[in-house]
């Protein structure tokens, strides 16, 4: 048994306890209370950090770990059209090897930086065997592309990974809809059906640039142009006519078990159909400043009851993958919300739209013993000296 104990003990699943203590007993966490409660004829050893704050591992619900090799070689973009095509152009120039070395690294900084859990998004499946082999616990949702594949179909027969007997023996992988404008009805509902045999988690990017609402709502402009290029454009498209949330609302593919992403464009009636029907939002706030997506609605999606967790997405579009940066964002540009929010994004909102908050996402007794201390000098604004503290790297694991 080990105390530790801080100026500071931020549960997320309760109010800070100041003066506070977090007792392990193996990988579990045992108690978490006021030290002085704790450490009142306790035996075992006592840890006391000081200055600062314990607090449970982040929870980044949305990468790409297979775009780290671009890290610094796709600068960020005013338009998001520009941003796209430069990545996937960059993407194109990289070898296996960088792949693999821009993998591994970026799995070592977000441990570093905190992170626990990962909702990991891969197109290829390379990502898997080093998160299997590391510190992280993940989800891997891999990704479909294929607007083109309007015939109804069963998922493993055109994208063989999930035919694999590890993949079928594994929990946590799903299959993923890369984005209303690059996947057909007939994949939404070869995706959802796969997923629905199993874990119900999904994944899809959502109403990130104005060129994905145009395109729904007349099925013409950029998206059409780029589908031609690449091959995979259906002359006789018919545009749903609808707003992207409504598009999927349509196909069934909102619901708890869902994660959307981004949602910068999200409208007031998006937002109550995203709440109404209790899917997820993942913000990337910093990714979409990065890729020129513009920023996510926070007042009207907090207003509507949205449930919101956070990501970074990948190396082509953030500066880094660190989840504190996020939430420092958030709340520099959202000062009127409590900075207390933000963290319950990037922890205990994460962990539940990963369906992993029995083990993660807040210190509470008998979860997984996954908490650092970030040290804090005692600022006015604690929130913001917390976050920019723990974007600077100042994350320490405990344990
Ligand atoms: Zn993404």
């Amino acid at each position: 048994m080990i105390a530790h104990v801080s100026k500071w003990v931020l549960p997320v699943s309760g109010a800070p306890i100041r003066d506070g203590a977090v007792v392990v007993q193996g990988d579990r966490i045992a108690a978490v209370a006021p030290a002085a409660e704790v450490l009142s004829g306790f035996t075992g050893l006592i840890c006391d950090h000081g200055d600062g704050a314990i607090l449970p591992g982040v929870v980044n619900c949305h990468v790409h770990l297979e775009f780290s090799g671009l890290a610094g070689r796709v600068a960020p973009q005013a338009r998001w059209k520009d941003w796209l095509e430069a990545t996937l152009t960059a993407y194109g120039a990289l070898s296996p090897k960088e792949i693999e070395a821009g993998i591994a690294c970026a799995i070592e900084a977000l441990w570093q930086s905190g992170a626990v859990l990962v909702g990991e998004v891969t197109n290829t499946g390379s990502s898997w065997p080093f998160l299997t082999a590391g510190p992280l616990s993940y989800h891997l949702f891999y990704e479909c592309l294929g607007f083109d594949l309007v015939e109804t179909f069963d998922l493993p027969a055109v994208f063989p990974f999930f035919g694999r007997p590890e993949v079928e023996g594994t929990a946590w992988i799903s299959a993923a809809a890369h984005a209303p404008y690059s996947v057909s009805a007939a994949l939404f509902r070869a995706v959802a059906a796969w997923n629905a045999a199993r874990s119900g988690l999904q994944t899809v990017h959502l109403a990130e640039s104005q060129a994905e609402i145009d395109f729904l709502a007349r099925g013409n402009g950029f998206f059409e142009g780029l589908l031609q290029r690449r091959g995979r454009w259906v002359p006789n498209f018919q545009s749903p006519g609808l707003s992207p949330p409504a598009y999927l609302d349509s196909l069934e593919f909102l619901g708890p078990r869902t994660l959307t992403v981004h949602g910068t464009r999200l409208t007031a009636a998006d937002c109550d159909l995203l709440a109404g029907t209790k899917t997820w939002l993942v913000l990337c706030p910093r990714a979409n400043r990065y890729t020129g997506a513009g920023a996510p609605p926070v007042p009207e999606l907090l207003r509507a009851g949205v449930k919101l967790a956070l990501g970074t997405d990948s190396l082509a579009g953030n500066w880094d993958l660190n989840l504190f940066g996020e939430m420092l964002w958030l709340h520099q540009n959202f000062p009127a919300y409590p900075g207390d929010l933000w963290l319950r994004l990037g922890t205990l909102n994460g962990a539940r739209a990963l369906g992993r908050a029995r083990e993660f996402g807040s210190l509470t007794p008998g979860k997984q013993a996954a908490l650092g201390f970030i040290p804090l000098t005692g600022s006015a604004d604690f929130w913001g000296e917390l976050f920019a503290a723990g974007a600077a790297g100042k994350w320490r694991w405990l344990g």
